[in-house]
């Protein structure tokens, strides 16, 4: 593997990941995310250029605003950083087992995990998950499952996405929304399209766990209250890349231990 191929990509990478953090705090607010300067959360005044260099700023900046000294959101660098990684982790994914459709298949992955990363950000900080982000993983999804060399047909992804949906619905209205929000619900039928079956069972039971076990800390540490609502997105979210790469090795794990 070349390296200055996976240092340009981890450079394109870090780029997109700075517009990422436009549309994490854009899409909740309803806002267009290509209308506007983007400017300090503290003093509102306009960035410049300079300011804006993703990482490179941050750094020569000490993480402060350079008008009003407050600091900046660590969200920032380190959403830019993860960015660039996934993409040199997705690209070294796809060519260990490229097979046809590489380049489509890397770039439809690009834009499923980077959607990932914005609901996760908009579900943790704001508690909506951005119906932008939800049409683009639909098209994701099916033009990945279309482009892979799989027997497995189209249909059944959409029957298990649908079947996911359906779960959530109903804890949706057996809790009256209280339990999740309508977003999970949307979510879900997202991510039951993305992994097909069994993985979608895998990543949900992942989620639920980790969900529980996070929530319960919490409460123990008094940070929340029991009736408080914790986001589900970004379990979910976790699970399923999760159950992307390692499903099959987790699935034939479990089958060995119960035999
Ligand atoms: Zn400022």
């Amino acid at each position: 593997m070349e390296v200055f191929t996976l240092l340009a990509l981890f450079t394109f990478g870090i780029v997109v990941g700075s517009f990422l953090n436009v549309l994490i705090d854009r899409l909740p607010q309803g806002e267009s995310p290509w209308r506007g300067r983007s400017h300090c959360d503290h003093c509102q005044k306009n960035l410049a250029m300079l300011d804006l260099i993703p990482v490179l700023s941050f750094i020569f900046l000490g993480g402060k605003c350079r008008y009003c000294h407050k600091a900046l959101s660590i969200q920032y660098p380190v959403i830019e950083l993860v960015t660039g990684l996934l993409f040199v982790f997705t690209f070294l994914y796809t060519s260990q087992i490229s097979t046809s459709n590489f380049e489509l298949r890397t770039l439809v992955l690009f834009i499923i995990f980077c959607s990932f990363l914005v609901i996760f950000m908009a579900d943790l900080k704001y508690q909506i998950i951005p119906d932008e982000m939800v049409i683009m993983l639909v098209l994701g999804s099916l033009i990945h499952n279309f482009s892979t060399n799989s027997n497995i047909s189209i249909y059944q992804y959409i029957v298990t996405g649908i079947g996911a949906g359906l779960f959530f619905l109903v804890i949706f209205i057996a809790t009256k929304g209280r339990g999740m929000g309508f977003g999970d619900v949307k979510l879900a039928l997202v991510l039951g399209l993305f992994l097909g079956f069994p993985q979608i069972i895998i990543a949900l039971y992942l989620a639920f766990l980790t969900g529980a076990g996070v929530s319960l800390i919490l409460i123990i540490l008094k940070k929340k209250k029991l009736k408080a609502r914790i986001a589900f997105g970004p379990f979910m979210l976790s699970g399923a890349v999760i159950s992307f790469f390692y499903g099959g090795r987790i699935l034939q794990w479990y089958l060995n231990f119960l035999r």
